[in-house]
């Protein structure tokens, strides 16, 4: 009689993760978050994992498993990275050392499954997802436009820490790995082949499978870098490269505020020629930077942010805006209808005449050669990008937005002859930066049609879109303004019709407080380098001459702070010296850089710093009691992705209530 089979041990139940074998003995792990969009690797994600990889080892040396491929069963992408709401929500760190030694271990024991283990990607694979990536033994992308691939970590104050910092070096190489983990910048599929980060690329997501089995069948193994892009981490080599590191990265930010970046170069110049010490070195720095009060705050930022996109509207209401129509093609109106087409939009752009288009036309075509780069993306935005000076998008458009002179009686005729001809539904918006929405809103028949898209110059660059909500507007209103701000990638804060609304508001008394202290006498380079130390991005001085001196006398007058006859600040506007535009300012400019002089010695530049914010704080406070905006989070992200404001404070009242200023 045949002998029964021992009953084979069971697959662990698993919430996060799908596993099947199939006929060829390959293993297909699915890795599919629950009630979220995005894959993030929680702990409960990570200890599944384990069980997991623990009846992978089982299945290989029992030879039922000949390899295993990992990929994710969300639209967006592969894993997004470690679910970092776990690390606000620990009581204390002292169990960190212990949680994080623990994925270390799960990631070398992939490392030493005997069988090829493949990650195939699509879409996003950031932070730990990359790190888990960068442990299987060959990993395979998309080479698509919604691929992307990085070390976000930085921005959150820390960097990788379950083994990122070694593997990447070690598939990379020294320079191309730190440059992308001191950056947190985003790699499309082509740059991270290029880098040996990933193996193979597939034109498309259903390609995958196929490729993915092949390399299981063919037993395929990542090589690691070459002696070319190596080399870098041996000495003398590795000393030369620390030093350079250190100097770009002190250009951009400063040790004081952002200790990440440095402390990843001190562990590369301690053990960068040693990838397995690298990351075992990982853990001892990583703790502190996580407890500090920068990646405290850098983390609420990031979830101020990510709150920013639960404003558009979902479901049944979920609106599609394939079609705008920005009418003025100046300096905003233009911007924004290249941002527009740029993000995948038909836009129409509307002026007086085709003389006044065609500047703006032409800076939009080299945001696309910036931005898309290939000349066939190129030419489909040039060509979604289409001159209208008859209007005749009105019509058909989703979005009308208005973008021309800050005149009432201009804006009120447009509005008026658009209402006749919009779709119902479609969103009536204007940009302006001073005139009541109210105002503007009075000539319409449904004056809550009209909500305001207040964008920021340069449209390109700055992510904040106040959203304006007037009297006549309902909720509805607004939210699909956030959402249409979404849909174009930028940031949406509601903010009540009101004299300079948020951004403006907050920044003028900052601006200038600080320009009477030049006026008084006060070095100009002085308190742009006491604002920096504190922790703007840019001093206010620059900051007016970069907005140009007539737009800020001009809303220094909207927010009720004429700028004095007879002042500096007055005689520059009078002989057209308005700032970087015109090559003098308070500064001369050259290059489009400030030709700055020595900055005077102060015993405390921080001091003064956070004297010279105080205006722009306390204003923020009145925001929030006044309730321009509806909360002081919203305050916060609004200032911060406005002004620029110190994020490592954590946006204006944050820093007050911490006691920073
Ligand atoms: P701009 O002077 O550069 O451009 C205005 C354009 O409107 C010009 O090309 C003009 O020909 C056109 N125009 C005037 N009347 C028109 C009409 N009847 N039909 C079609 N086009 C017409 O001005 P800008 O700086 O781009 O500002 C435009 C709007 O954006 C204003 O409301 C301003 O308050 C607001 N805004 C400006 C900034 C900024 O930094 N410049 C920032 C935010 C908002």
């Amino acid at each position: 009689m045949a002998k029964a089979l021992a009953p084979k041990p069971k697959m662990p139940k698993t919430k996060y993760w799908q596993f099947e074998i199939d006929v060829e003995k390959i293993g297909w792990l699915t890795i599919n978050v629950p009630k979220s969009s995005v894959n993030v690797l929680s702990s409960q994600a990570i200890t599944e994992l384990m069980d997991l990889v623990a009846r992978f080892e089982d299945l290989i040396a029992s030879d039922e498993l000949i390899g295993i491929v990992l990929s994710s069963g969300k639209e967006s992408g592969f894993i997004a990275g470690a679910d970092v709401s776990e690390f606000d929500s620990m009581a204390d760190y002292s169990s960190l050392p212990e949680a994080l030694k623990k994925v270390h271990n799960l990631f070398m024991r992939i490392e030493k499954l005997k069988a090829p283990f493949v990650s195939a990607i699509h879409g996003f694979c950031l932070g730990g997802g990359l790190e888990l990536a960068l442990a299987t033994h060959y990993r395979i992308a998309v080479n698509d436009n919604r691929t992307r691939i990085g070390f976000p970590e930085v921005k959150l104050g820390i960097f990788p820490g379950w083994g990122g910092t070694g593997r990447s070096i070690r598939q990379a190489g020294p320079v191309s790995a730190m440059s992308i983990m001191l950056s947190g910048k985003y790699l499309r599929a082509g740059a991270a082949r290029g880098m040996n980060l990933v193996d193979k690329l597939v034109e498309k997501r259903d390609q995958l499978r196929w490729e993915a089995r092949k390399a299981v069948l063919q037993k395929r193994k990542s090589k690691p870098a070459g002696f070319m892009k190596s080399f870098m981490a041996n000495s003398p080599f590795r000393s030369l490269l620390v030093k350079k590191m250190r100097q770009q990265v002190g250009k951009k930010v400063n040790k004081n505020h952002y200790p990440a970046p440095y402390s990843l170069i001190d562990l590369f110049e301690e053990h960068g020629d040693d990838w397995r010490a690298m990351i075992r070195g990982e853990i001892d720095r990583f703790v502190p930077l996580l407890m500090s009060e920068t990646s405290t705050n850098l983390r609420r930022v990031f979830f101020l942010s990510e709150g920013l996109k639960k404003q558009a509207l979902s479901g049944k209401d979920k609106p599609k805006f394939m079609r705008v129509h920005v009418i003025g093609a100046g300096v905003m109106g233009g911007d924004i209808a290249a941002w527009c087409a740029f993000r995948g939009m038909a836009v129409t752009l509307q002026d007086l005449d085709m003389a006044r288009i065609e500047p703006a036309l032409k800076r939009a075509k080299k945001l696309f050669q910036k931005r898309l780069k290939k000349p066939h993306l190129v030419a489909a935005a040039i060509n979604r990008l289409e001159a209208d000076v008859e209007g005749k998008g009105i019509k058909r458009a989703d979005v009308v937005i208005e973008a021309v002179v800050e005149n009432l009686k201009i804006k009120q005729e447009i509005f008026k002859n658009a209402e006749k001809q919009m779709k119902p539904e479609a969103i009536m918006a204007t940009n302006t930066s001073s005139i009541e929405l109210e105002k503007i809103a009075s000539i319409l028949k449904n004056k809550n049609r009209l909500i305001g898209l207040h964008f920021f110059n340069p449209v390109a660059q700055l992510p904040l879109v106040e959203v304006i909500k007037s009297k006549y507007n309902n909720d509805y209103d607004v939210k699909l303004g956030a959402s249409f701000a979404l849909a174009i990638g930028k940031s949406p804060v509601i903010v009540k019709s009101s004299t300079g609304f948020l951004v403006n508001r907050v920044l003028m008394p900052y601006m200038l407080g600080a320009v009477n202290r030049v006026e008084e006498g006060q070095s100009k380079e002085l308190i742009d380098a006491a604002a920096i130390a504190f922790g703007m991005p840019m001093g206010p001085i620059e900051l007016m001459d970069m907005v140009g001196l007539d737009v800020g006398k001009s809303v220094a007058e909207e927010v009720g702070f004429p700028v004095k006859e007879g002042s500096k600040f007055a005689n520059l506007v009078k002989a057209n010296k308005l700032g970087r535009k015109t090559g003098e300012g308070f500064y001369k400019w050259e290059k489009g850089k400030a030709v700055k002089g020595e900055v005077p010695e102060h015993s405390d530049l921080v001091a003064l710093g956070r004297e010279l914010v105080k205006p722009l704080v306390d204003e923020t406070e009145k925001c929030v009691k006044e309730k321009i905006v509806a909360n002081a989070d919203l305050a916060d992200i609004g200032v911060i992705f406005g002004t620029g404001f110190a994020p490592f404070l954590g946006g204006p009242i944050n820093a007050r209530k911490n006691g920073k200023v």
